[in-house]
């Protein structure tokens, strides 16, 4: 029987990490959706579209060749030949991805694409364990296993600094700025109906993964 765990919750919650392991402790693709998000950025910046053409960004998203690797031991995202999974990370496309997930048609083109990958996902792996932050409520609200990971600010702030070694002053600003403008779109602190929450502020990576394939086994 497939299996699809939708994991959601804001960045600095290890859920990107604790998804990928669970993924592969169940031989499930991963999916991390937020790398779809910042791939269009950056394929924004390649191609130099204006950001606040609003029009011009949704249909580059609807266009451009997004390929996303979904094995959990070593996820790749692409755009065409070109493998762009460092570039994504860069603080370029950080500061610039929420403007293109506040895009209403860059959300939709992006549903359809989640929703195909996660088919696939079902089809060649038996299940998927997709991330981000809309898919417990949006992209697979029928999802087997829906959770919400959480944190306290403290400890996401922490775990994002050690991520990009940066003093955490500059990454408080960072993470505060970009959940303000995410929050505009998807409601990301409260749990939906049905979904379990997962607080890993007290509870290392390891932990963390054992919790989560608690609820799975549930
Ligand atoms: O998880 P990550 O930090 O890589 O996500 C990058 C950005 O993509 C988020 O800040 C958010 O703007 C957007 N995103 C989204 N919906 C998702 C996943 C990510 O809007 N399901």
């Amino acid at each position: 029987k497939p299996l699809v765990v939708a994991i959601d919750g804001p960045s600095g919650t290890g859920k990107s990490s604790v998804s990928k392991a669970v993924a592969k402790q169940l031989g499930l693709a991963y999916l991390d959706t937020g790398a779809m998000y910042r791939a269009l950025a950056w394929s924004c910046l390649d191609v130099a579209i204006d950001f606040d053409d609003g029009s011009a960004v949704a249909e580059h998203s609807r266009t451009f060749d997004l390929r996303m690797g979904m094995d959990p031991a070593a996820p790749t995202v692409a755009v065409g030949t070109r493998r762009i999974d460092r570039e994504i990370r860069e603080d370029a496309v950080t500061s610039v991805v929420s403007r293109v997930a506040t895009n209403l048609d860059v959300r939709a083109d992006m549903l359809t694409r989640q929703r195909a990958l996660i088919a696939e996902g079902v089809q060649h792996s038996g299940g998927v364990v997709a991330e981000g932050r809309d898919i417990t409520t949006v992209v697979a609200p029928d999802a087997d296993v829906r959770i919400l990971m959480t944190a306290s600010e403290e400890a996401r702030m922490a775990r994002r600094s050690r991520q990009l070694r940066v003093s955490a002053e500059s990454t408080r600003s960072q993470i505060i700025d970009r959940d303000r403008t995410d929050s505009t779109v998807s409601q990301f602190t409260t749990a939906a109906d049905g979904v379990v929450t997962v607080d890993t502020s007290h509870i290392d990576f390891r932990q963390s993964v054992a919790a989560v394939l608690h609820v799975v086994k549930e």
